[in-house]
C-alpha cells in the first residue's frame, strides 16, 4: 500500500475525499452545476488523479495560507467553519469554511486558485462569498465589504469588484445577493431544493441547471448522456460505468 497506479496514497485519499455529501454545500450552490453536483453524489463512477489536480492545488494553497502568520494587533477570524439554516427553513442548513475576515473593518475575503486571472469577480465566487457573509451575519458579525484574491502560480490578485446582470460593474457589496436577505434567501433556497431533492430522491436536474462549459472534462458525462436533458428520477444501480468505458 501506498501508491495507486503511480500515485502517493495521501494524493488519492484527498483527491477522493468528500464526494459523497448529504446537504448541499456552499460551493455546490454557488457552482451552478447542479445536475454534475447531484450525478456525483449519487452514483459509482471512475476518475482519473489527474483531473483532481486543481482542486488539491487549491487545498495545497489554502494550507499554506493557514500557516502565514498574522501581523501583530490584527485581528482577523481565519478557516472558521460557520453553519446557519436559511430563515424560516429550518430544514435549509448551510455551512461554510471563512477564509479571513477582518472584524474591524467588517470585510470577508475568500482564496481562489485559477490559471489565468478575471478582470472582474466571477459571478459563482460573489455567491459563494455571499454566502459566507450571511452566515457571518447569521452567527452575529457584521459584514460590509468583500474580496476574492486570485492567485495563480505567478501571481496574486485581490478584486472586489464585478458585474451585475446589466453588465455594469459594481463592488462586490453592492451585489443583490450579497446585501439583500431576502433575495439571497430565495435564490440559494431554490438551489438547496433542487440539489436535496437530487442527493435525498436521486431526482437529476435539467442539463439547464448546469454549466456546460464544463462537459468537456465532466467524468459523470456518461451517465448525464443516458438522462433525459429535462431532468428525471433515476435509480443508481443502473448506472454502470463499466458499460461505457
Ligand atoms: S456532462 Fe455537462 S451537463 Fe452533464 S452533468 Fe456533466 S457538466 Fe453537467
Amino acid at each position: 500500500m501506498g501508491h495507486l497506479d503511480g500515485y502517493p496514497m495521501l494524493i488519492v485519499s484527498a483527491a477522493l475525499n468528500d464526494w459523497k455529501r448529504t446537504n448541499p454545500s456552499a460551493s455546490q450552490i454557488a457552482g451552478g452545476s447542479w445536475r454534475r453536483s447531484v450525478l456525483e453524489a449519487t452514483i459509482d463512477y471512475y476518475v482519473k488523479i489527474g483531473d483532481r489536480m486543481p482542486l488539491l492545488r487549491g487545498s495545497l494553497i489554502h494550507k499554506g495560507f493557514e500557516g502565514f502568520r498574522s501581523p501583530p494587533g490584527v485581528k482577523l477570524i481565519r478557516e472558521k467553519t460557520m453553519r446557519a439554516h436559511l430563515p424560516k427553513f429550518p430544514e435549509m442548513r448551510l455551512s461554510g469554511t471563512i477564509d479571513l475576515y477582518y472584524p474591524v473593518a467588517k470585510r470577508i475575503e475568500d482564496y481562489k486558485t485559477c490559471t489565468k486571472m478575471p478582470k472582474q469577480v466571477k459571478p459563482a465566487h460573489v455567491w459563494q462569498l455571499a454566502t459566507y457573509a450571511w452566515l457571518l451575519r447569521w452567527n452575529g458579525y457584521a459584514v460590509s465589504h468583500g474580496a476574492i484574491n486570485y492567485q495563480s502560480w505567478r501571481d496574486c490578485l485581490q478584486l472586489s469588484r464585478t458585474l451585475d446582470e446589466n453588465g455594469s460593474e459594481i463592488s462586490i457589496a453592492e451585489a443583490k445577493l450579497f446585501y439583500d436577505e431576502q433575495f439571497f434567501v430565495q435564490e440559494t433556497g431554490k438551489a438547496w431544493t433542487v440539489l436535496k431533492a437530487g442527493y435525498r430522491d436521486y431526482d437529476i436536474p435539467s442539463m439547464v441547471k448546469c454549466n456546460t462549459n464544463w462537459c468537456r472534462g465532466c467524468a459523470v458525462k456518461w451517465a448525464c448522456d443516458q438522462i433525459d436533458r429535462w431532468g428525471e428520477i433515476i435509480d443508481p444501480a443502473d448506472y454502470n460505468h463499466e458499460d461505457y468505458v
